[in-house]
């Protein structure tokens, strides 16, 4: 998914080619897919609780057109300076999908764009991919050097990242 920033419209959304292809292939392969993301334009006033929840739905239909759907979302709507445990990389969320939808953690894995994804995996011993917004490689890097986070897979795309999760078996 393409991360825009606070989106509040769910006209707005864009969805990375490849992306609905390559979930539909990890759920074939007995993958749940769960969304988990830091939504703090919430508290911040810039988004609603019901944008965050309509994008999510809309994700979701116009992943199945793919043949694709994600089983759940989880979002944490609150500030990083409340320092709760549910923005990543808190994990929180992750041990709620755990047990909401009976997972195994020792044969997940996190895909994700930036450090925080990165560290909760490491948090939580899952495997993680980094898959960096096209234009912004050289920052995300920084980042994660800054905060010690080591992905176990890089990848151009998500679609490359989840072939190559697959490929660990
Ligand atoms: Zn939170």
């Amino acid at each position: 998914m393409v991360d825009l920033h606070y989106l509040a419209e769910a006209d707005r959304l864009e969805i990375y080619g490849g992306v609905g292809e390559a979930l539909a292939l990890a759920r074939a392969h007995g993958f749940r897919i769960v969304c988990v993301t830091n939504q703090s334009g919430i508290e911040r006033g810039l988004v609603t609780r019901e944008d965050v929840e309509r994008i999510h739905a809309r994700l979701n239909e116009r992943l199945r057109a793919a043949g694709a759907h994600v089983d759940a979302f989880y979002y944490c709507p609150h500030l990083p300076e409340h320092k709760c445990r549910c923005r990543k990389p808190g994990t929180e969320l992750f041990e709620r999908a755990r047990r909401d939808l009976d997972l195994e953690l020792n044969r997940s894995a996190i895909v994700g764009d930036r450090w925080l994804d990165i560290e909760a995996g490491r948090r939580l011993g899952i495997p993680t991919a980094l898959v960096p917004p096209p234009g912004h490689e050289a920052e995300i890097e920084a980042e994660l050097r800054e905060h010690g986070a080591i992905p176990d897979v890089r990848a151009r795309t998500f679609r490359a990242a989840v072939l190559r999760v697959l490929a660990r078996g």
